[in-house]
């Protein structure tokens, strides 16, 4: 279950901010720009080039408003997953070439927030799959672009999985968008309630 405050003796394992940490930013995108590029070397085995030639002006318009309509809805999965897990107020927005959308008082579980951050590359990417089989393939590279957003466009949640996979079992995630922490509840391991200081009232 997830949490609206941070419980009692859990302490800050590991925070990643991407406003503070260009580096990891940067690699994130140069990794998500080969993702991309690799997307489009499956799509050209799948699919070769020479139906670039029947790309029309209403495939040209679907795939613009493909891709915008892919980053809000990428974000409002994660929204909803946030909220079914925690009842907080959701932060969406934009950060220079990013949108997020986080929980600043939310204390997800690990399996929660894998979920959380799975849920739009998985649900998306099969709608995607779906729409590729079903519609005529003219439409192939339309769709198989978003495709590759979609696929490369998550190395962020990727990367958080990653981490939180090397985290002990009693992870707390708080996410308000643009930067993470998690938070390991070691401390419960001590009985607090059983502090022998109790057994001892007459010590002053
Ligand atoms: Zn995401």
């Amino acid at each position: 279950m997830a949490y609206n405050h941070l419980p009692e003796n859990y302490h800050l394992h590991r925070e990643i901010d991407m406003r503070k940490d260009k580096r990891i930013a940067f690699w994130l995108n140069f990794i998500g720009t080969l993702v991309f590029i690799a997307t489009g070397v499956v799509g050209y085995f799948l699919h070769p080039f020479t139906d670039w030639m029947v790309f029309d002006l209403y495939q040209i318009l679907a795939l613009i408003l493909g891709l915008f309509a892919y980053i809000i809805l990428h974000e409002l999965i994660h929204a909803f997953f946030m909220r079914l897990f925690c009842k907080g107020k959701i932060n969406f927005g934009f950060h220079t070439y990013a949108a997020f959308a986080g929980m600043k008082s939310g204390y997800f579980t690990k399996l929660e927030y894998i979920i959380i951050a799975l849920a739009p590359v998985v649900l998306l990417g099969t709608a995607l799959v779906l729409l590729n089989v079903y519609l005529p393939t003219a439409w192939f590279w339309a769709i198989f672009i978003i495709q590759g957003q979609n696929i490369a466009g998550a190395v962020g949640d990727y990367y958080v999985i990653i981490l939180l996979l090397k985290t002990p079992r009693a992870t707390l995630v708080n996410d308000d968008g643009m930067s993470m922490r998690y938070y390991t509840g070691e401390g419960h391991a001590v009985r607090y309630d059983e502090d022998p200081v109790d057994e001892f009232p007459d010590l002053q």
